[in-house]
């Protein structure tokens, strides 16, 4: 039998193996009882396999197997075939799945990407961003679907924004000028009166009504009426800076505001009248419509502000009244609400046009104060404006130059003295002592930061054929609080031609020492105001011995304006001060009278006493 099957056979009985085809392939454990098996497939612990089957034998009459034989096949070879086929089906199987799995995921990317596109636009949307190229372009219809819906969506909701961007737009304009309406410009008055009390800079509410308007609306008709306000918005409009505000309150009231004026309040007034006389020749200028020519006029009411606790209604009013009272004053009137700023700027006004025909007639002249040593000689002398009247008096510097400022011809008043300076100093040259003195010119910081400064002084100079050496000009402190590239250049241009520059009103507060070493000086002017109380006031004793030893640091050379006694000068002596101008030597005189006091002093020098005591203008 076991032959038969290629295996081996046992008898066994109860105690045990009887006989083997040798070799049993089974290593039998100690009483290990085959026979009570009916048919098993086992493994070694050799690793081999085998089958077995077990016959019990029992004997005839008996109901007990006696002796059991069993049959083994080695199945060792065959069990490693089919371990090697369920290994490579396995392997083939994982292998399938592992494609599988990558198909899938790539076609589920490939599905997907619509969707997260979808997804994306949805995201968009919910930013407010309706804009979308989203194509219904997906293979399966539910996501195209989904894209489908998305783009509607965001059409839709696109339009409805653009709807209701429009009506808030319309909420805070004005339908016919597109300008801000009413709305609007409280707004921007509430942020403005919060912006000027921070920045300490002032800011102007002009209020302009049409004279004539009414008139034009019923001879000609409302749609002319309404030409005319769109073309009056523009115009005003391109009239404005950028920073500042047009705005419609309806019927043929305009508003401007204007903000970022001047810290300083007359600076501040002076250039919101200069603005509405600008918006008032605006509106003059005619207009044609339906061709006929219509030519405006108007009143504008100013307020200023910061002006304590400013509201933008209370504003208004006040600009209301202000052009209230313009209109009772008769056409093309400006008037300030404050009667203060108002009296000013019309005394102002009226300065400004003497001004100007005395700029012309050149009436303004310098005259000289002279700068002196401690003993009296005369080192030098600054040319000081004077505007002499018809009646014999004169109108001062500490009046006309502020208005001059304000107004521009400071550039004017600047460009006088510098050639009434140039011309004294040619005139010099070859005279005995007057040929080494230099003449200090004031010139304002605009005046300093025109790009044209130094072809200005050059062309003076050619003309006069003055030595620039002998040319100073004094800078005044306060052009430190702007000290821009553009005003340092011509400085260091004016240098470099030979001009030496003198800081004037030293001290009185806008330099840091950083600032002093950038421009480049010569000479540092004690102010005044220190000088004046050098006696009784410790901090200025203080402040003027610091610059004298600034000075010295920096090897500038210093001199003392406003001396008005000797105890004032001994003191600028004992801190190294050796320069000086002022009432104790010398009142500013006219040009012919230093001429004369500078020959007395030759004289007086050469008979060996300096007697410059007593004499003044
Ligand atoms: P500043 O440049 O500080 O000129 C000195 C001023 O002090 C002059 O006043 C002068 O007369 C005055 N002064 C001189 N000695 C004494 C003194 O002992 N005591 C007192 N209390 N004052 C004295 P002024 O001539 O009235 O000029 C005033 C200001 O006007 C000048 O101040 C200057 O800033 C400006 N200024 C005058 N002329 C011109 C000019 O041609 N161009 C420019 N841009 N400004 C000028
Ligand atoms: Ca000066
Ligand atoms: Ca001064």
């Amino acid at each position: 039998m076991a032959e038969a099957i290629g295996g081996r056979a046992a008898l066994l009985d109860e105690r045990g193996p009887l006989a083997l085809t040798a070799p049993f392939l089974m290593a039998l454990a100690p009483g290990e009882r085959l026979h009570q098996q009916a048919a098993a497939s086992r493994v070694d612990a050799d690793g081999r396999h085998s089958q077995l089957v077990y016959l019990p034998l029992v004997p005839f009459g008996g109901e007990e197997a006696t002796a059991t034989v069993v049959l083994a096949r080695d199945l060792t070879e065959s069990v490693a075939t089919q371990n090697l086929i369920n290994a490579t089906t396995y392997v083939a199987a994982f292998g399938m799945l592992v494609l599988i799995a990558g198909g899938l995921y790539r076609w589920l990317g490939r599905t997907l990407r619509p969707m997260r596109r979808a997804m994306d636009t949805l995201d968009r949307i919910g930013h407010g961003d309706f804009e979308t190229d989203l194509q219904a372009d997906s293979r399966v219809a539910e996501i195209a679907r989904l894209q489908e819906v998305t783009r509607t969506m965001a059409g839709r909701l696109g339009h409805i924004v653009e709807i209701e961007e429009e009506n808030a737009r319309l909420a805070f304009r004005d339908a016919l000028t597109d300008l801000p309406n009413r709305r609007l410009l409280l707004e921007h008055l509430e942020h403005a009166i919060h912006t000027v009390n921070r920045t300490r800079r002032h800011a102007a509410l002009l209020l302009i009504d049409l004279d004539n308007f009414k008139t034009l609306n019923d001879t000609c008709g409302h749609s002319a009426g309404d030409r005319l306000l769109q073309a009056l918005a523009q115009r005003f409009t391109a009239r404005l800076r950028d920073q500042d505000i047009v705005a419609r309150l309806g019927g043929d009231e305009f508003v401007a505001l204007l903000e970022e004026l001047s810290p300083d309040r007359s600076q501040a007034g002076a250039d919101a009248q200069r603005i509405a006389g600008e918006l008032l020749k605006a509106m003059r200028e005619p207009v044609r419509i339906d061709d006929i020519e219509h030519v405006m006029s108007g009143s504008i009411g100013i307020t200023l502000f910061p002006r304590g606790f400013d509201t933008p209604e209370e504003l208004l009013k006040q600009a209301d009244f202000a052009m209230y009272q313009a209109k009772q004053q008769g056409r093309n009137g400006v008037r300030f609400y404050d009667p203060a700023m108002q009296r000013t700027l019309l005394r102002e006004a009226e300065l400004e046009r003497k001004l100007r025909r005395a700029l012309q007639g050149e009436e303004l002249v310098i005259h000289l104060q002279p700068q002196v040593d401690p003993e009296g000689r005369i080192l030098g002398a600054e040319a000081l404006m004077r505007w002499p009247q018809p009646d014999g008096s004169w109108i001062s510097p500490g009046e006309f130059i502020p208005v001059a400022e304000h107004t521009g011809q400071i550039l004017e008043v600047g460009r006088l003295a510098l050639q009434q300076a140039c011309h004294t100093l040619r005139a010099w040259q070859g005279r005995p002592v007057l040929d080494r003195l230099p003449i200090s010119v004031n010139l304002s910081p605009h005046h300093l930061r025109q790009p044209r400064l130094m072809e200005e002084v050059t062309a003076i100079l050619d003309e006069t054929g003055a030595a620039a050496q002998r040319l100073h000009i004094e800078v005044t402190e306060s052009v430190m609080a702007d000290a821009s590239q553009p005003l340092i250049a011509n400085l260091e241009a004016l240098r470099a031609r030979g001009v030496a520059l003198a800081l004037d009103d030293f001290g009185t507060g806008y330099s840091s020492l950083g600032y002093l070493k950038r421009l480049p000086l010569d000479v540092l002017k004690i102010d005044r105001s220190f000088v004046q109380d050098i006696e009784h006031d410790a901090d200025d004793a203080n402040i003027v011995a610091t610059i004298a030893a600034i000075a010295h640091n920096m090897g500038l050379s210093l001199i003392a304006e406003g001396v008005e006694n000797e105890a004032q000068r001994d003191f600028l002596v004992r801190h190294g001060c050796h320069r000086f101008q002022g009432y104790l030597y010398h009142h500013a005189m006219p040009v012919a009278d230093f001429e004369a006091l500078v020959a007395a002093g030759t004289d007086a020098a050469d008979h060996g006493t300096i007697d410059t005591q007593g004499e003044q203008e």
